[in-house]
Formats: C-alpha cells, sequence, structure tokens
C-alpha cells in the first residue's frame, strides 16, 4: 500500500516555531522535549511534553514499546495476528530550545501516539492494573491490511491485535483536527481492549475466546462486550465520555446518550435478518454501547470516575470467574455483584432498569 502524501495539520501549521526551523542534516539529539497533541480541558493543543518513556524520536523506540511502520498484517489461523516484513521508522526532526519539533505529519502524530501510551502507563496503578502486563507494547503504522480488516475498521484508524500484542495504527483518509491516532481517547479504547482480552483470555499473547472470522451468536456478544469494555475504559480513565468528538463528530458513541437495548440489533435478531448472507456484518458498537452507557451511568451517580471504574473492573473480573466470555447478561449481574450495597448497586439497577428493560433480568437487583 502506497504511503498517503503527508499534509499539514491545521495545529501544527500554525506553529510559528515550525516556520523558524534552520538546521538541516543531522539533528540536534539533545532534546528534552518534544511536540505533541495534548489534551486539555477545553480541547487539544499542540505543546512540549517531556521525553519521558520515549527513548529515540526517529525510530519511536522507548521503555513502552517500539512503533514500526510498513510490513503485511496477517491472519494466524488460531485468530491472532501477526505482522511481516515491518522496518523501523526514521522521523525526521529538528531541535529547538530543547523542544524536538517534527518535520512531518507523521512524526507528529506517532509522538502524540507516545505520549497518550505513557500517561496510560503512568495511570495503570491508579486503575488497577499492573504495566508489566501490557508493557511492552509495539505498534504498526500503516501496514498493509488484509480486506477483512478494513471492513472491521471502518471507525477507529487504529487496532489492538489480541494474541499478538500489537496496535496497528493508520493514518486518517480525511484531515481532522486531532487526528484519530493523536487522539488519547482513541488510544486508550484501543488500549481497553488489551485489558479486555487479558481478563478473557489469560494473557496478552493467548489466543482470544473466538477468531475473528467467527460470526456466530456467541462471537458476535463477545465482540460487542470487547467493545463496551473499551469504551468503558476510554470514558472512565480519561473522564470524557464523547473522547471521539475532538475529532470527528460521533454521538452514536456518546455515552451519555438514551441508548437502550430495544433501539441496537442483537447477534440473534442480525442473524436472523442476515441469514446466510456471507457478506453481512454485524456492527458491534450499538449493542456496546448500551453497556458502556450503563457504566458512565454509575460515574455520574458516584461523581467520580475511577471509584466507579474500581467497580466495573472487580465485576467484570467476578464475571470472568463465573460466566463465558458471551454471557453478557452475567455482566450485568456480576457489576451489581461488585457495587455490593448502597448508592453504587442502586445507580447500576436503575441504569439497567432504564436502559436493557425486559431483555434483562439481573437477580442481584431488587
Ligand atoms: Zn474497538
Amino acid at each position: 500500500m502506497p504511503r498517503l502524501a503527508l499534509r499539514p495539520v491545521p495545529a501544527f501549521q500554525a506553529l510559528p516555531m515550525l516556520g523558524l526551523a534552520t538546521s538541516c542534516g543531522e539533528p540536534d539529539l539533545e532534546a528534552d522535549r518534544y511536540l505533541a497533541f495534548q489534551r486539555e480541558p477545553d480541547g487539544y493543543e499542540v505543546a512540549p511534553r517531556l521525553v519521558g518513556t520515549l527513548e529515540d524520536l526517529a525510530t519511536i523506540t522507548g521503555r513502552l514499546g517500539e512503533v514500526r511502520t510498513g510490513g503485511i498484517l496477517l491472519y494466524e489461523n488460531d485468530g491472532s495476528m501477526t505482522l511481516d516484513g515491518d522496518r523501523a521508522l526514521d522521523v525526521g526532526y529538528d531541535v529547538q530550545d530543547g523542544v524536538a519539533v517534527p518535520l512531518d505529519e507523521d512524526g507528529l502524530i506517532l509522538w502524540s501516539f507516545y505520549g497518550h501510551l505513557e500517561d496510560i502507563a503512568d495511570q495503570l496503578p491508579a486503575l488497577g492494573l499492573d504495566g508489566d502486563v501490557f508493557f511492552p507494547l509495539n505498534s504498526a503504522w500503516t501496514p498493509v491490511l488484509p480486506d477483512l480488516l478494513l471492513e472491521l475498521l471502518p471507525k477507529e484508524n487504529a487496532a489492538y491485535a489480541t494474541g499478538g500484542h500489537f496496535f496497528v495504527l493508520l493514518d486518517d483518509l480525511f484531515a481532522k483536527d486531532v487526528p484519530l491516532v493523536a487522539n488519547a481517547g482513541v488510544i486508550r479504547h484501543e488500549f481497553g481492549h488489551a485489558v479486555f482480552h487479558v481478563l478473557t483470555s489469560g494473557g496478552v499473547h493467548r489466543r482470544p475466546p473466538f477468531a475473528a472470522a467467527d460470526t456466530s451468536v456467541p462471537s458476535l456478544y463477545y465482540s460487542s462486550l470487547h467493545e463496551a469494555f473499551a469504551d468503558t475504559f476510554a470514558t472512565l480513565s480519561l473522564d470524557a465520555p464523547d473522547y471521539f468528538e475532538d475529532s470527528l463528530p460521533m454521538t452514536s458513541r456518546d455515552v451519555r446518550g438514551d441508548w437502550t437495548i430495544d433501539q441496537v440489533e442483537t447477534p440473534e435478531q442480525f442473524h436472523r435478518t442476515a441469514g446466510d448472507d456471507p457478506l453481512a456484518l454485524y456492527d458491534p458498537y450499538p449493542l456496546g454501547t448500551v453497556f458502556a452507557s450503563t457504566a458512565w451511568d454509575l460515574r455520574e451517580a458516584l461523581g467520580d470516575p475511577l471509584e466507579a471504574w474500581a467497580i466495573l473492573l472487580e465485576g467484570t473480573r467476578i464475571w470472568v470467574d463465573l460466566s463465558t466470555p458471551d454471557n453478557a447478561w452475567a455482566l450485568l449481574d456480576a457489576w451489581v455483584a461488585a457495587a455490593g450495597q448502597g448508592v453504587a448497586a442502586e445507580a447500576l439497577c436503575a441504569s439497567i432498569e432504564t436502559r436493557f428493560g425486559d431483555a434483562v433480568l439481573v437477580e442481584t437487583c431488587p
């Protein structure tokens, strides 16, 4: 796949310091900060951040992993993905007053990505997760994709390769103020997939419970719960219910919405409608968003995203121990069980009643 032509990012283009770049040839390597998209309360800005875990700015290699480019993404028979023929990056940059300034948009996007990964790593202990389980986590920038995978990635431009344990990062098809790979919420969503994979499979390199090509009802429920958990991780860890909005309008993923089970297609309904059509593709996001919205309701009731996250993570662990990875309704039961008594349990039960109604009987609710 040919690389897409580089195009300027508005925020990047507006930086006055870029126009002052005068050095050429070998960059001055004495940068202690690098330019990156960073999320601020009122939106993103491109600003210097400390080099931190990013040890080599040109190859984007550091303590959290390495970003490589090119290669071909391959599906293995066991449902995992591998990468073949990738190569090291060589990001060009100048250094001005100790700040590394990338010479093209790819560098800005990928440095931003690494910064977001570092923020996640810093936060993992507070989220009750062990960084040693997840890092190093390598990434593949713009690899060649099989057609099937292209169909699976219509919305995110980033993916977590289950079993292979790496991120796939793609360039945007259309210019955005904040490229998707530079959007902290998108990266957290993908990291949430890694967490869910570890919870349900037992380790980053374990094969997933269902192969990617498996379109059975249990597999489709599992894929919806994957999306639900990924969005729950992103929205609660960042305390941002609509993290997509900084890059593109996506009200269908705003977890503050009035999403209910009767608005969405369940895997059973999909099978009845699609029949034997081999081209029919189940959209796992709408059902996932109903679950992620229930999680957000708990955050609203408690007024604390990390307190809500702790309950939901504990509930998900209870569910993994007691149930099968496709049993969506048992997950709700386990969330309520983890909430115990009081405000949290009441809030979860009220949310489940509103969003799932008669479709689900949660035995732990009054
Ligand atoms: Zn996802």
